[in-house]
């Protein structure tokens, strides 16, 4: 249900219409860009900025949702010179607010802040800066302990508000707010009192890690049910991204993973993502055993334990983590170069945020998924709704893509905008150009249609490894019939086959319990062959380029032109 919701929520998340503050001429307009240019000495704004400066001026409330090093300060502090009076700046690390003041300093911008260790003359000086009206305090920062804990503090707050020399209130990684998720501080609770203590001040929520389920929360949690909510663009133009077919055989794929630890990405660091905590320990064991250093991480280990993992790959003592789903929130690496998705992640969702964490410092990086039909038929057998039924789906759709660049299936999935120009070749199928024909596979559909029903005649549920066996000829004599005869591709072009008749519903997945898991089997679809031939889109090259192949520095992604299609000739079924 949380899923289903989270998902609903990430589609509309580009429904806001910001293109108004994006362009909006404002009084302030031409001082903006002369404070850009001479004080912070850019450019030009990057994506987002300008709307949010532009919204927060007009007094809106704001929720600011960026990637890390996407430049968040910039849409707080430039309007801080802009207004002359006072921003207060809750930010959840003493440490962080440091970094900033430092940063201010150089700029010759005032700023300070108030904490614990803040001498008695400090604060006197803060406290009358407050409220005096000639004070050239930009930008307070405090954090919210010390909002939650200090009275007097509040009490110059209410006086500098009474004034109205309050211009602005920023909250920093604003999902501390969200229960939901899993940085959660109680003291950001307090902060839920700044809109009617304060009316008319401007909230301005800022934040990389927040679903849209949670963004819900954080409105609901500030009473800031009217902000705008602006995120930046779902394209992240320096990652690359490609889909490789995962090798069947465990040991293969092991071997494949550490060639690829070893060469194309040694010295680098990164994460490699599995869907159950048993792979991802047995992974991070046999890749210790072969001398790499990496450890695993998922949530029924220890606090402290997660803790020194995370801390030791920070330090880059570890090239890699294999890791679940629990290793998420709060990961901010900013030099991660990779991103191996073991196995076909639940959902797009997943997909994009799991590999949206390497890269973040702007240095290309790759996001690799190895696909395999039978992980997605998992995913799909453990859903627990249709809906997350769908996002299994809709994932299978993208790695069964042949033509399509991904970033533009990506953004699509999203409803973001797209430009052709957005990728510049990384991806995939931007990178190498492939050609599309098209492939009867109705005589396929047949002769799988008759083995599953063969089967459940002898009351035999096939699962697609039986399917597929069955279909080549080998494997138990009992479910092999003799109208069907071997088909002419490999096995991995047959299981292509599959899985793009289950998303063109030509066939479903049947869910099977047993005590300890669910099962897949393969069955009848709703979609009906009888309106003639079943036309399948294929490039001339099935195009997964092979992960053990993609060592190789120099053709590191060329697929491998292996007798894919061969033996099928163009329009010849199947
Ligand atoms: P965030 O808080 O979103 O992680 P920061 O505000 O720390 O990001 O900014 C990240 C980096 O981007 C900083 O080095 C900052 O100077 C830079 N930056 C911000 N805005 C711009 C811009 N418009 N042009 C160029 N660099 C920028
Ligand atoms: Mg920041
Ligand atoms: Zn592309």
């Amino acid at each position: 249900e949380e899923l289903q919701h989270q998902h609903h929520l990430f589609k509309i998340r580009n429904r806001p219409d910001i293109s108004e503050w994006v362009d909006k001429k404002c009084e302030w307009s031409v001082q903006v860009l002369a404070i850009l240019n001479e004080k912070f000495k850019f450019k030009s704004f990057r994506s987002k900025q300008l709307a949010a400066i532009n919204a927060t001026l007009s007094k809106k409330d704001v929720l600011l949702l960026m990637p890390t090093g996407g430049g968040k300060s910039l849409v707080y502090q430039l309007p801080a010179l802009i207004t002359k009076r006072l921003t207060l700046v809750v930010s959840p690390l003493i440490s962080l607010i440091e970094d900033q003041l430092m940063a201010l300093k150089k700029l010759g911008i005032e700023a300070n802040t108030l904490n614990a260790s803040s001498s008695k003359e400090d604060k006197k000086h803060v406290h009358s800066s407050m409220t005096d009206g000639n004070s050239k305090l930009r930008l307070l920062y405090v954090t919210p302990e010390w909002v939650a804990k200090s009275k007097t503090f509040m009490t110059y707050m209410q006086k500098c508000f009474d004034k109205g020399y309050l211009d602005r209130i920023v909250i920093d990684e604003v999902h501390c707010c969200s229960t939901w998720g899993h940085d959660f501080r109680k003291e950001y609770n307090f902060l839920g009192f700044f809109k009617s203590m304060f009316p008319g001040v401007p909230i301005l929520g800022l934040t990389a890690t927040a679903t849209m389920s949670i963004l819900v929360d954080i409105q609901n949690m500030l009473s800031l049910q009217d902000a705008l909510i602006i995120t930046a663009p779902f394209n992240r133009p320096n990652l690359y991204y490609k889909v490789v077919r995962k090798p069947p055989d465990k040991t293969d794929c092991l071997e494949a993973i550490e060639k690829l630890l070893k060469h194309k990405y040694k010295d680098q660091s990164g994460i490699i993502y599995t869907s159950t905590i048993k792979d991802c320990e047995e992974i991070s064991d046999s890749l210790k055993s072969r001398g790499l250093k990496v450890n695993c991480y998922h949530a029924q280990l220890k606090a402290e334990h997660k803790k020194v993992i995370h801390e030791r790959w920070m330090q880059n003592k570890y090239q890699a983590v294999i890791a679940t789903i629990a290793f998420g929130m709060g990961i901010d690496k900013p030099d991660v170069r990779f991103v191996i998705h073991h196995s076909v992640p639940k959902s797009m969702e997943s997909l994009y945020q799991e590999s949206g964490r390497a890269g973040r410092d702007g240095n290309n990086a790759d996001c690799v998924l190895m696909f395999s039909l039978s992980d997605v038929l998992r995913n799909v057998s453990m859903a627990s709704s249709k809906a997350e039924e769908k996002y299994a789906k809709s994932i299978l759709e993208y790695c069964l893509d042949q033509a399509h660049c991904r970033r533009a299936l990506i953004a699509e999935h999203f409803e973001d905008t797209w430009r052709q120009t957005d990728c510049d070749k990384m991806c995939d199928h931007c990178k190498y150009k492939k050609v599309t024909s098209s492939y009867d596979v109705s005589t396929a559909l047949k002769d799988i249609l008759a083995l599953v029903e063969a089967a459940s005649m002898k009351g035999v549920k096939l699962t697609l490894n039986k399917l597929i066996t069955a279909w080549f000829e080998t494997g138990t004599k009992d479910l092999r019939i003799s109208t069907v005869k071997k088909p002419n591709c490999t096995k991995e072009q047959a299981e292509h086959i599959v899985g793009w008749l289950i998303l063109k519903e030509y066939l479903n997945i049947d869910k099977g319990y047993t005590m300890y898991t669910t099962i897949a089997y393969i069955q009848r679809g709703s979609n009906d062959i009888s309106n003639g031939k079943v036309i399948m889109p294929f490039t001339s090259n099935i195009g997964y380029p092979r992960v053990p192949d993609a060592i190789d520095i120099d053709s590191s992604d060329d697929p491998v032109v292996e007798p894919v299609m061969k033996k099928i000739k163009k329009n010849v079924s199947v």
